[in-house]
């Protein structure tokens, strides 16, 4: 899968993808991640991709046209991946979402700053708006990490085991259980006797049994 990113700060980008899992899917061929740098296409010498807002009010809103040249840099001619703005006011992100966009072959992903965009940039060129919560970031580049992150784990390959998500937290509308390894014993707290027991069938009882409990508690309102 592609990720292709247009941001002002690719080297948070580029850092953050290098590591862990991520920089072994790229490493091995099964993603890869194009940063573009909106600041190429700055309208002047001076490197100037935002400006004071029409009617007003503060901070600062970032251009159009530098934005489009960066996203035709990487489109040509030819039919755009969808595009993804990062932004509060889109939906928020779920591992449901995440799904759908594991199954792209290709995306771009729009980082905006400051105020954010000239909404017609946004009504030219962005397919979707993505948040990834209720709070307001200083800029798009940590929610396309984590849109990436989260992504990038359900393409097939880049997980070490194929099946290393399918109990995950989300997969089956459910929390995941509790995992142990050694010690035996920490602290006093022993490992629940079922999973040293060697039965499949109760260890597999157990923790949809627990998976379930820890939802009613943790997250009711996943439980309809
Ligand atoms: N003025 C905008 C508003 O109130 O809706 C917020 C702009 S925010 C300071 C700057 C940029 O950060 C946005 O353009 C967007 O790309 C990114 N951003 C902020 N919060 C986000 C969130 N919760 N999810 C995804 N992107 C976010």
């Amino acid at each position: 899968m592609i990720f292709n990113v247009l941001t002002l700060f690719p080297e948070m980008i580029n850092e953050a993808v290098s590591h862990s899992i991520m920089g072994r899917g790229i490493r091995s061929g099964h993603i890869s991640v194009n940063c573009v740098n909106i600041r190429d296409f700055a309208i002047n010498k001076h490197g100037q991709v935002d400006d004071s807002p029409y009617g007003g009010g503060a901070g600062m809103v970032m251009m159009a046209p530098p934005v489009y040249d960066a996203y035709k840099s990487i489109v040509g001619e030819g039919t755009s991946p969808p595009v993804i703005y990062l932004s509060p006011q889109g939906r928020v992100l779920t591992q449901k979402i995440a799904e759908e966009i594991a199954a792209l072959p290709e995306i771009i992903l729009l980082c905006g700053h400051y105020e954010g965009l000239d909404e017609r940039i946004i009504e030219e060129i962005v397919t979707e708006e993505i948040s990834i919560g209720d709070y307001v970031l200083t800029g798009g580049e940590p929610a396309a990490i984590v849109l990436m992150d989260a992504v990038s784990r359900l393409v097939p390959g880049v997980l070490g085991k194929a099946d290393s998500y399918k109990d995950e937290s989300f997969s089956d509308g459910l929390l995941e259980y509790p995992h142990y390894t050694r010690p035996p014993e920490f602290r006093g707290r022993m490992v629940p006797e079922v999973l040293t027991s060697g039965h499949h069938s109760n260890i597999e009882k157990w923790r949809q049994e627990q998976s379930l409990a820890r939802t009613k508690v943790k997250r009711p309102d996943l439980i309809v």
